[in-house]
């Protein structure tokens, strides 16, 4: 586990843009790390809405940027590795649909 990431949940409280009330990340799991950038999920313990937080470590110290989803950490492993999505897909998507 990322000294990073022990130490945000240790020091941080995360704002929940969903219920307006701030929360302790005790619930902060990672979902993928490179070098010095993080990329983490969250729930707020009130309404249960979850953030993917973007940490990074740079000169200026460490930066947070939260992105609200619905994704649960269990589907943010599941699709974080999956194919991307092309055109082809969609419309193929879409044909299937409307038949
Ligand atoms: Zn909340």
């Amino acid at each position: 586990m990322s000294l990073i990431l022990n130490k945000l949940k240790k020091e941080t409280v995360i704002y929940c843009p969903l219920c307006n009330k701030e929360y302790r990340p005790d619930n902060l799991k990672l979902v993928e790390q490179a070098g010095e950038t993080i990329l983490a999920h969250s729930h707020c313990p009130v309404c249960a809405g979850a953030v993917l937080s973007l940490l990074y470590k740079d000169f200026l110290g460490i930066t947070l940027l939260g992105l609200v989803t619905d994704l649960d950490y269990a589907d943010t492993m599941r699709l974080k590795g999956g194919e991307l999505v092309d055109e082809d897909g969609i419309l193929a998507l879409y044909k299937a649909l409307i038949n």
